[in-house]
């Protein structure tokens, strides 16, 4: 078997012309267009970095509120509930910057980018993000 270079049919050895394109498979005077495949996208040059900062917001959210402000205030003896709607409007945020990034991500492989690699920030924004959203509202908010 022999390959259409235009159209990548599987033809028969003898072929002379492509049975499904109709490309003769003898004139190689013609050069094709290269694939744009995964493998050929372009160099990035927009390091997204909106993934990383998504983290940040929710580390810091983690740090400041929940464990810092919050056990401070839990240890006063003040109502610390509010803490935690705070904290809990802040993951929102890191989860919409999340998905930001990964929508600028999409976009950019939509014009034949490489996408950044954030993708795993992102995701973990997002999933950590929600854990702690729904431990919060179980154990502090609505408790
Ligand atoms: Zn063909």
């Amino acid at each position: 078997m022999i390959e259409c270079p235009r159209c990548h049919s599987d033809l028969p050895d003898d072929s002379d012309f492509c049975m499904y394109c109709g490309k003769s498979i003898t004139d190689t005077s013609i050069v094709e267009s290269p694939d744009v495949e995964g493998s050929q996208l372009k160099e990035n040059p927009n390091k997204n970095g909106v993934g990383i900062l998504s983290t940040l917001v929710m580390v810091g959210t983690l740090l400041v509120f929940d464990f810092g402000l919050g056990g401070l205030m839990q240890a006063m003896g003040r109502d610390y509930r509010w803490v935690f709607v705070v904290s809990l409007v802040l993951y929102l945020v890191a989860i919409a910057l999340a998905l930001l990034s990964l929508y600028i991500d999409h976009r950019e492989k939509l014009q034949g980018y490489k996408p950044g690699q954030n993708q795993g920030f992102a995701a973990a924004t997002i999933a950590f993000s929600i854990l702690i959203i729904l431990l919060n509202l179980n154990q502090v908010i609505l408790a």
